[in-house]
């Protein structure tokens, strides 16, 4: 029996977002809702530790 986490071989949708951190235009796989900080993957890396 293989691990199935869900909706593997469906690509995920991406949503355009500014980075909160470094203000660069990135996608996310999610979709942003004004009230949480957005990050490209750069600044999601350094933010992990949280
Ligand atoms: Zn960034």
């Amino acid at each position: 029996m293989a691990f199935n986490r869900g909706g593997f071989g469906k690509p995920r949708e991406m949503h355009k977002a500014v980075c909160s951190e470094c203000k660069q235009e990135c996608e996310v796989p999610f979709k942003p809702s004004g009230d949480r900080p957005v990050f490209c993957r750069d600044c999601f890396q350094k933010h992990k530790k949280f």
